[in-house]
């Protein structure tokens, strides 16, 4: 594929996590790419053709970035974090209005701008917490979002953007493809300041932490979560929008690890010895494992690493930046 402007794409979140690894992989992919974002990304610049630093809560701003008919726009930008920032309750009512904001600006501006294909991050947030209670058995299939009972109200705003978008899709035919993350991890995440989401947060505890230290870790640890490298959830986000389905669809790994096993694990990447002191803090759902066999159907897409294959790439780019912090 050649660099065209005739085939535009624009990537809201594009200054963080996700948004930044999945501009290197359009511009890889040979295409011309606009990304909008509040701040630009934190480690290193953008490599879009185009970046534009923007709020899109403001739906006049919103109408400037969508400024012609976008082949694919990737709607990523959300008030997002790990346990500490989502499921503490102090930030939910700007976590609501923030990201209910920007979508509803944005589904408005892609329809009238006739953009003609658009995906949207939803989370495995939306999946009902009555489901989740067993940590050995959590159930996150596709259809069982219904009858609704997120355990946060950042669960609550994607579900109602879900149904936002596919509102759109019957009442105004807008394409929209839905994908749901499962914790998704890698270099270049939030790895310190209280945004940082579970494997950052244990890679820089360990990273920090002497041999045979303890690091503390929230709740009793045999809360249960799968968690998928960045590399992996690109590749499943750009077959969804290259294919017929448009989900909503689970895009995670079904290798299911308590968050003390995740712990021992990584400090076995970085050869430490470590103690778990178990304390009281957020931690969500007790347990969650996506729920692999529709993407594996529709998509025939299932990840192709381990969990530890992820890690031994993140942990080695954590420490960089702790030694670097101590550094400076
Ligand atoms: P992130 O916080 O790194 O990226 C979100 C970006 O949105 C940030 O750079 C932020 O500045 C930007 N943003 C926030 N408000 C904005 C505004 N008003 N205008 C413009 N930009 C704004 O998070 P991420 O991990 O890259 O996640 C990307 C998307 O995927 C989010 O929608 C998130 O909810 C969803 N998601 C992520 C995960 C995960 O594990 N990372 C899991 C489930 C869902």
């Amino acid at each position: 594929m050649q660099s065209s402007p005739m085939h535009p794409i624009l990537v809201c979140g594009a200054g963080g996590f996700i948004g930044t690894h999945l501009v290197h992989r359009l511009k890889s992919d040979g295409y011309w790419v606009r990304g909008v974002d509040l701040k630009s990304p934190e480690f290193g610049g953008s490599v879009a053709d185009e970046f534009v630093i923007a709020d899109l809560r403001d739906p006049i701003v919103c109408r400037d970035v969508i400024d012609r008919p976008f082949a694919e726009v990737y709607q990523l930008a959300a008030d997002m974090g790990g346990a500490g920032y989502l499921f503490s309750g102090d930030n939910d009512a700007e976590v609501m209005r923030n990201s209910a904001l920007i979508n509803l600006n944005m589904v408005k501006e892609c329809s009238r701008a006739g953009v003609q294909k658009l995906f949207y991050a939803s989370s495995a947030c939306v999946y009902p917490e009555y489901n989740q209670i067993d940590p050995d058995n959590p159930n996150c299939a596709e259809e069982s979002v219904y009858p609704a009972e997120p355990d946060s109200e950042y669960g609550w705003e994607k579900l109602f953007s879900e149904r936002l978008y596919s509102a759109y899709t019957r009442n105004h035919g807008l394409v929209v493809y839905i994908g749901r993350f499962h914790n998704i991890f890698g270099p270049l995440c939030s790895w310190i300041g209280g945004r940082e989401k579970v494997p950052a947060a244990i890679c820089r505890k360990v990273a920090e932490a002497e041999n045979n230290a303890e690091i503390e870790i929230w709740g009793d640890g045999c809360q249960t979560r799968s968690f998928l490298y960045i590399e992996e959830c690109l590749e499943a986000m750009l077959r969804l929008v290259n294919s017929n389905f448009r989900g909503p669809i689970n895009i995670g790994s079904t290798e299911m690890i308590s968050i003390n096993e995740l712990a021992m694990l990584i400090a076995a990447i970085a050869g430490k010895q470590i103690q778990i002191k178990n304390i009281p803090g957020p931690i969500g759902v007790r347990g969650r494992n996506s729920d692999n066999n529709l993407i594996r159907s529709k998509l025939g897409w299932a990840p192709s690493e381990t969990l530890r294959r992820g890690l031994e790439q993140t942990y080695p780019w954590i420490l960089e930046q702790v030694i670097a912090r101590r550094a400076a």
